[in-house]
């Protein structure tokens, strides 16, 4: 076997920038530490100071070369880290957007009932940040690169009590395919991870959320509900050259629950 080959999974050396992570039990925790497992350096960010103890405890286990404060609402915050990026590393591998916000009173209503601020809001922090991240990591993506967002089915069915994030989540997946399209050229693929339900703290915001893990324990024909680790095992691959060929997918991780009506 070549030395090629058995390096294809392989990450030593790369670095990535992970935009997410809430705390131990957020998707991108599993994602970072698969990334870190497969030999990768990460860069790390948290939403406020509220937030850092809980980021700082994950941060500490992994091979983390920053922590930097990121809302993606604050003018300069967001550039602030890429430009961490451009001076520590001169290069950037890949990035993990794994952020989601939507303000209650619209979280928890119709869909139709809600707000334009509240609307805008979600879309901002949930889609367009997404964009913004892309077009920040394109220049340091020199020898191409990864992109990677988490969806959810509620983007393409209705799920009950999934609401105002289900139309986010579709102009989430939306904006990957149209970015896909537009970095290719670059060596640049843009990836949707779409796990089936994880008790996360985004999760919580949801109503009847253990409604939703019930039924997908049930209705998957494996039985089980997804892992932040199955979430990892999926983002370290797709970042992976195994995967040099492959972009704007929309891969399902909930052990085939898409498959049923
Ligand atoms: P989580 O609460 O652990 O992570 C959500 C992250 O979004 C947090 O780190 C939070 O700080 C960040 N965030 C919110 N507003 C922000 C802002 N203004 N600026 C920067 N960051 C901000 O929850 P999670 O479930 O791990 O969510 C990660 C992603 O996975 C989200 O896109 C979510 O929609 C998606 N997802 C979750 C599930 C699930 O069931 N948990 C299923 C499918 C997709």
């Amino acid at each position: 076997m070549s030395d090629t080959q058995t390096r294809l999974f392989d990450l030593t050396g790369r670095n990535g920038l992970v935009l997410g992570i809430a705390n131990e039990h957020s998707i991108a925790t599993g994602c970072a530490r698969a990334f870190a497992a497969q030999g990768a350096t990460l860069g790390v960010t948290y939403l406020n100071d509220k937030a850092k103890p809980h980021v700082a405890a994950v941060a500490e286990s992994l091979p983390c070369a920053f922590l930097l404060p990121c809302d993606v609402q604050k003018p300069g915050e967001l550039e602030a880290v890429f430009d961490e990026v451009k001076a520590r590393w001169g290069k950037l591998d890949f990035l993990l957007h794994a952020i989601a916000f939507a303000p209650a009173a619209d979280l928890h209503g119709r869909v139709i009932d809600s707000s334009s601020e509240g609307f805008a809001k979600a879309m901002d922090v949930s889609c367009h940040s997404f964009l913004s991240a892309a077009r920040l990591a394109e220049p340091l993506m020199t020898g191409g690169g990864t992109l990677l967002a988490v969806t959810y089915q509620g983007s393409e069915r209705v799920v009950p009590h999934y609401n105002l994030m289900g139309p986010v989540k579709a102009a989430l997946e939306s904006a990957v395919r149209y970015a896909a399209a537009e970095l290719g050229p670059k060596g640049i693929r843009v990836h949707a991870m779409s796990p089936g339900p994880i008790a996360t703290r985004a999760a919580s915001g949801i109503e009847k959320f253990d409604e939703l893990l019930d039924t997908a324990a049930r209705q998957a024909p494996e039985h089980r509900l997804a892992t932040i680790e199955d979430c990892g095992a999926l983002a370290a691959f797709l970042v992976s050259d195994g995967a040099k060929m492959l972009t704007g997918t929309f891969i399902p991780i909930d052990g085939g629950q898409h498959l049923l009506a």
